[in-house]
């Protein structure tokens, strides 16, 4: 339905006297002009009940004008600007109710939605932590106890977004896995961070590590499990 012109309601800026009652309203009286009759004050104008909303909260005055069988829109003239601008909705106390109600649930059904995307991405990084380490396993069936599941989670922290998240990496690819191995190999295998710690350069630093690194993944490449 499409309603007809909005009642406006000015806030005036001079002393004023309602045209019906003769009520004195004094300076920034809410009057409403209708044709004939002149400046009303709310009350001879039979807006008295409404509730005023001001502008802001656009989901809010949208729905409160919608369920509000009569409005009015408020304005003030303003003298900086040489116009009038709007400074809210007046609307039906139960209309405003009603609106704010479905704000509300509005902002409860997000708050919902949300917990569920992160429940649901918690249970997705879980799986692929799960079938991350399964693969570590394979390829290292020699890696000591419960060592895989920490190499996972390690590349699904570092590399999301990166080599974790690609596609090479989705598939379980052994380049990747490798990648992300020595990644985490350099610092928990070696001494890297202490050779990094004592102003060593990092290239050479990985160069002095990388015999160490290959020398642990062979022997986890036998299945033995001996923990080093
Ligand atoms: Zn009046």
């Amino acid at each position: 339905m499409k309603k007809s012109e909005d009642i406006k309601v000015f806030i005036s800026h001079r002393d004023s006297k309602c045209d019906e009652c003769g009520e004195s309203l004094g300076k920034k009286a809410w009057i409403t002009l209708e044709r004939g009759k002149g400046a009303l004050c709310l009350a001879c104008a039979e807006l008295e009940q409404l509730v005023f909303l001001p502008t802001g909260d656009a989901a809010l005055t949208r729905r409160a004008r919608k369920h509000s069988v009569l409005s009015a829109v408020v304005l003030k003239f303003s003298k900086a600007r040489g116009r009038y601008e709007r400074q809210g909705l007046l609307v039906e106390e139960h209309a405003l109710d009603q609106a704010e109600a479905e704000c509300l649930a509005d902002a409860e059904a997000r708050a919902r939605r949300a917990d569920r995307q992160r429940e649901r991405q918690a249970e997705l990084d879980q799986n692929y932590v799960e079938a991350f380490a399964r693969r570590v396993r394979e390829l290292f069936p020699g890696c000591p106890a419960e060592r895989e599941v920490q190499i996972a989670e390690h590349a699904c922290r570092k590399y999301s977004g990166r080599i974790g998240r690609s596609a090479a990496a989705k598939s379980f690819d052994e380049v990747a896995v490798l990648l992300v191995f020595y990644a985490y190999g350099d610092h928990r295998e070696t001494n890297y961070d202490e050779l990094l710690a004592k102003e060593w350069d990092r290239r050479e630093a990985r160069v002095q590590v990388r015999s160490h690194v290959d020398e642990i993944l062979r022997s986890w490449q036998r299945d033995q499990g001996s923990d080093i």
